[in-house]
């Protein structure tokens, strides 16, 4: 996309579960825009009333803080205004291509976050649909509502990986938008406000790729642009999963009341990726030099082939607790991959 003034957002949820997979994420993002001088809004997407917690805001904010993060402006908080995305539904609506729908409780939660790998996903067949031509206006905003997304394949081109071929329409089907809990779906919130507040890079977990072609549909439908992708890989505990709240000792609020400090968990971030030789604190700022575009499309090419398994050694160096950790082998500075596609000189 081209654009003078670029920007890129922090988008946490505030559900009190930041973990050492959504610091790296993080740290790397605001890297990568202070490198290339990208505004950074931080986007707090509270939407999920089920997983946001009570203070969880301000905790979110502190841990954000705490690793060495700032951002341009004030926080932007989806909830506190639903207008901009009342209009987008509405516009959808007026083109035809949304319907009421009663169905799958579990459905309409999942539509509430962000997908993610293990969410168990089950596509809306299009024979559920009721019949045609549905109405152009919205009828009642506290009911959940389906985007059709007819089969069609939908490429996803990620600044480090390359060219994606989704097809949304065979992977979920009509999309939940919006929720009987009156409020909008993540993949709508998202395109509404990526489109709103000037977002020209989405820096964001790899698990996000399938839904970065869901959201290029919408954005379509919309007459708005969609940012330029950058997709990093996730981080996996020792029992093969990638990492979340439930394993407890990467939990970035476990980290930092045990000891860690911005300058640890910064310094494997940047080790983890092949942008240091050898694991040693470094100042967060100290990445913005680091994040050199062509080392860390190294780094995240190489992830992408074989993800990274936090150790227990990774998170006793990071709380301070050893001194070095015991190297693998994997993180060679100047590591070739196969990977096809790669393009390494957006930022
Ligand atoms: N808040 C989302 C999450 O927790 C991030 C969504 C995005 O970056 O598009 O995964």
């Amino acid at each position: 996309m081209a654009s003078t003034a670029r920007a890129t957002r922090l988008a946490p949820t505030p559900s009190g579960a930041l973990h050492l997979g959504n610091a790296r994420t993080f740290l790397v993002n605001w890297a990568m825009a202070r490198r290339a001088g990208w505004r950074i809004v931080l986007r707090l997407e509270d939407l999920d009333h089920e997983r946001v917690r009570p203070g969880a805001h301000a905790a979110t904010i502190a841990e954000l803080a705490a690793i060495g993060l700032d951002w341009d402006g004030a926080p932007e908080i989806q909830s506190a205004d639903l207008a901009h995305y009342r209009a987008a539904l509405s516009a959808l609506a007026a083109k035809g291509l949304v319907f009421a729908c009663t169905r799958s409780r579990r459905e309409i939660r999942l539509a509430a976050s962000a997908p993610h790998q293990d969410d168990g996903e089950t596509r809306y067949d299009p024979s559920l649909r009721p019949p045609e031509p549905w109405p152009r206006a919205i009828a009642s905003w506290p009911e959940n509502h389906r985007l059709r997304l007819d089969p069609a394949p939908e490429m996803v081109v990620d600044g480090w990986s390359g060219r994606h071929e989704f097809d949304p329409g065979l992977e979920c089907g009509d999309l939940v938008v919006w929720t009987r809990l009156d409020v909008p779906a993540y993949q709508l919130a998202v395109v509404v406000d990526d489109a709103r507040q000037g977002v020209t890079d989405v820096v964001r977990g790899d698990d996000l790729l399938a839904s970065a072609a869901r959201q290029q549909v919408i954005a379509r439908h919309l007459g708005l642009p969609h940012a330029d992708w950058w997709h990093l890989p996730l981080l996996d505990g020792t029992d093969g999963k990638r990492l979340a709240k439930r394993n407890g000792a990467h939990g970035l609020g476990e980290l930092l009341a045990a000891g860690a400090t911005k300058e640890r968990i910064a310094g494997w971030c940047a080790w983890s990726l092949g942008l240091l030789g050898e694991a040693r604190p470094v100042a967060p700022a100290a990445l913005v030099e680091l994040v050199e575009p062509s080392a860390l499309a190294r780094g995240v090419l190489r992830e992408r082939a074989a993800r990274r398994v936090v150790t227990d050694a990774d998170l006793a160096w990071i709380r301070g607790e050893r001194a070095t950790i015991p190297d693998p082998g994997a993180p060679a500075s100047n590591a070739s991959t196969s990977a096809p596609g790669a393009s390494v000189d957006g930022a």
